[in-house]
């Protein structure tokens, strides 16, 4: 692990919660929050729960 020296790292927790998801589209795996998560990839919300 390489600490670059900032304070506490948030992101790491953020990242642990949320459900994995799938985009129909252009099969894009990523982590959703929230009940109408989007792809960050093609902004589609034709999305399924993994
Ligand atoms: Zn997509």
């Amino acid at each position: 692990m390489c600490t670059v020296g900032g304070p506490v790292d948030i992101e790491f927790n953020e990242r642990v919660k949320g459900k994995n998801y799938r985009c129909k589209d252009c099969g894009e795996r990523f982590k959703g929050l929230g009940k109408r998560p989007m792809c960050p990839s093609c902004q589609s919300e034709n999305v399924e729960e993994i």
